[in-house]
This record gives structure tokens, sequence and C-alpha cells, in this order.
């Protein structure tokens, strides 16, 4: 089928459109410039943005697509989580486009995007695997059977701050542009990640905490007499996440036997997160599966892709007054009313 995906769950207004496992075209508006000088995203703002952008990246979809409105099977909007006015505007236009064109609608979970969307460059996802979600609102090690259908199992997650929240209140205490994560990247290629040595949280577990390790970097920038080294706390700081991250990941394949771990989410673009997993997985004879960067970030066709899995599973649609979740817990692909 050839499905139309929408997200708006934050700054990003994505348009996707994927038939059978094939993405044919997709465009991104952001409204993240807008946000920089409130050092984090306004909802309202992002809203009005969404609502500005969304018809114009839908056209650039399709032209891009070379498809036609009428070609469209089904429509996937993301339902939640999000902001909710801004969850809302893209859940509004996508009950908008399944009415007008007469298709069935999909309320997508938008986390289970973030992960159906490596299937567009890596093919089908084995039967069984360990995904590690690590986005800026998020960060979750989960077991995963087949995604449209099985109930998704959480071995653990993060009990204050999502690791992309992490890089991004740290990119701000050492004076980067927002956002956060893209800007520590860069910096700290130019920085020595022995430097200084943070703490791990949580060894052993599979549960997450970055707070601690946040209000480390702190401490050690306030303490610091004369002009902070701002790459070798970035690239010291990156190193720690890095490091729990991967070690985490690898240590639950062992412990559930999977031979595959799926990382995604925005912090999977982070160029020392790949490099130090890969390195880790290839050492544990484990496959890595892990989206292209422009694919890790929130996109329209992460939502699309798990339009096309569950409507081939064959999942009955979504009712059209389908409320949006603006907290719901990953269990399933789609949304449930
Ligand atoms: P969620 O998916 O949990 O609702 P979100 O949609 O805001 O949150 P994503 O779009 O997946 O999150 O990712 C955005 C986050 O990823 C931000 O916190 C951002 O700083 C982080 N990020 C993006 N690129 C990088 C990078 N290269 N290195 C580290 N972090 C990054
Ligand atoms: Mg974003
Ligand atoms: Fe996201």
């Amino acid at each position: 089928p050839l499905v139309l995906g929408i997200e708006t769950s934050c700054d990003e207004t994505g348009v996707g459109l994927v038939r059978d496992g094939v993405l044919l075209g997709d465009a991104l508006a952001s409204s993240m410039d807008q946000h920089a000088r409130f050092g984090g995203v306004v909802p309202e703002i992002a809203a009005r943005a969404h609502l500005e952008a969304l018809p114009a990246m839908v056209r650039h979809a399709l032209d891009r697509a070379g498809v036609a409105f009428a070609d469209i099977d089904a429509v996937a909007v993301t339902a939640g989580p999000g902001l909710a006015s801004a969850v809302q505007v893209g859940l509004a236009a996508g009950k908008a486009y399944a009415l007008a064109l007469a298709v069935p609608l999909y309320g997508v979970h938008h986390l289970a995007g973030h992960a159906a969307v490596d299937t567009l460059e890596h093919g089908p996802l084995p039967g069984r695997c360990i995904a590690l979600i690590v986005s800026g609102g998020h960060t979750s090690l989960l077991l995963l059977g087949d995604l449209a259908r099985d109930p998704i199992v959480h071995l653990g997650d993060t009990l204050d701050d999502a690791a992309g929240e992490a890089f991004d209140k740290v990119a701000r205490l050492l004076g980067l542009s927002y956002p956060g994560g893209p800007a520590i990247d860069r910096v700290a290629r130019e920085g020595d990640p022995h430097a200084i040595a943070f703490p791990r949280a949580l060894p052993g577990t599979h549960t997450f905490s970055f707070s601690g390790l946040k209000t480390a970097v702190a401490r050690w920038v306030e303490r610091h007499p004369g002009p902070v080294p701002v790459a070798d706390v970035a690239a010291s700081f990156q190193e720690a996440v890095a490091d729990t991250l991967s070690r985490k990941a690898v240590a639950a394949c062992h412990e559930h036997d999977a031979s595959t771990l799926l990382m995604v989410g925005g912090v999977a673009a982070n160029s020392r997160v790949r490099a130090l997993t890969a390195q880790r997985c290839a050492k544990a004879g484990i496959e890595l599966r892990v989206p292209t960067p422009r694919l890790c970030t929130d996109n329209g066709a992460m939502i699309a892709a798990v339009g096309d899995l569950v409507i081939r599973a064959g999942l009955p649609p979504s009712p059209l007054d389908l409320a949006m979740h603006p907290t719901a817990t990953l269990t399933h692909a789609l949304v449930h009313p």
C-alpha cells in the first residue's frame, strides 16, 4: 500500500510516502530556529509552525515521490507521545486527509516510528531483537518481536532525564547552540574523551539515569578555575553517554540471547555513540542496525513506515475520533484509543 505519514510531535513537520517497505519521497520543515532564543521548544510556536508548513510539506513529498493524492491508500499520523498542541495539528490534518481521500487512518506511536524507520534502509527486522531508543524525551531498552503485532517489552527506561535531554542541557551549560546534541557532537571532535572521568550511572542494570551526569558536568564547570575547556568537557561527557548506552545495550543482547541490536532516535545520530556501539557489537558478534543520521531524528518517513508495516500485518485502522495521547507509553506500534 502507498502510505502517507505525518509527524508533528515536536518541532519538526515531517511528511513521508512509503510503499511496501520503500521510501518514495519525504519532506521536512523545522521551527527549531524560532525556539532557539527560548532554549527549548515552545509548544504554541511549534503548533502554529506545523499548521503553516504541513500543506507545503505534503505537496513536496508527493512531488518527490512522483505520486498523486489519488494514489494514497492510507494515512498514518503520530497520535503521541509529544507536545499536545503540536500532536493535535498533525492528527487533525491526518484525519482530514483520510476523510477527503476516503482511506483508512492509523494513529501511530511516535517511538515505534523511530524503530520502524530502520526497515526502509535495512529491510525487515528479525523476528526478535533488542532495541535501544535514545531520543530527546525517551531512553529505553526494549525487547522487540514482530513490531506490528507483538506487545513491546520494556527491559529498562530512564529514571530521570533522557539521553537527548542530557545532551541539550549540557550543551546549554557549556554555552553551545540549541539543539545541543549536534553541537556537542561537533565540538567533541576537538576534545579528549578521557580528559575528565564523568560518572556512569547504574552499571550492571538495564535502567538509565542521566541527571547525575548532567550535575557532575555542571559541578566540574563551576569548580574549574579559568576558561572552561569546552571541547574536553563535551568529549568526556559524550564518552560517558556512549559508554553507558553501548555497554547496557550489548549486555541486554547477551542476557536475552538476541543477535541483533537496533539503535534508534535522535541520539543514535551521534558519531561517538554510533562508533563505540559498532565496535562493541562487532566484538560481541551482534548485528547492529542504525538508521542513517537524518532518519534518526524526527521525520515523516518513520510514521509512514509504521503504517505500512501494520497494514501489511492486517491490523485494523484507528477510528476517526481517535484522541491524541501526549504521554502514551510504548506498548504497541499503534496508539490505542
Ligand atoms: P522523543 O522522540 O523522545 O519524543 P524527540 O522527538 O524530540 O523526542 P528526536 O527527534 O528523536 O527526539 O531527537 C532529538 C534529540 O536528539 C535532541 O535531544 C538532540 O539534541 C539529540 N540529537 C540529535 N542529533 C544528535 C547528535 N549528533 N548527538 C547527540 N544527540 C543528538
Ligand atoms: Mg526535533
Ligand atoms: Fe522523536
